[in-house]
């Protein structure tokens, strides 16, 4: 089988009957993700940034929530 590679991200190979990999087609269709390329939640708190290994919030809510909690002088 031949490999050449992907004509828009240049990175990763496909098969020469493909023009696109699949990380770029999943793009194409509109599943972007700048953040993750991965199956991810999201934050339901900010409903922006994903979460990562089961965490409740998102790093930014939870920078958010520790600074709102630290200000109590
Ligand atoms: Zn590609
Ligand atoms: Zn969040």
């Amino acid at each position: 089988m031949i490999y050449k590679k992907c004509s828009r991200c240049q990175l990763n190979y496909v098969t020469a009957d493909r023009e696109l990999c699949d990380i770029c087609l999943r793009e194409m269709r509109g599943e972007k993700d700048d953040f993750v390329d991965s199956l991810c939640d999201i934050c339901p708190f900010c409903e922006k940034y994903p979460l990562v290994d089961g965490e409740e919030m998102c790093r930014h809510c939870r920078k958010k929530r520790l600074k709102a909690h630290s200000c109590d002088n």
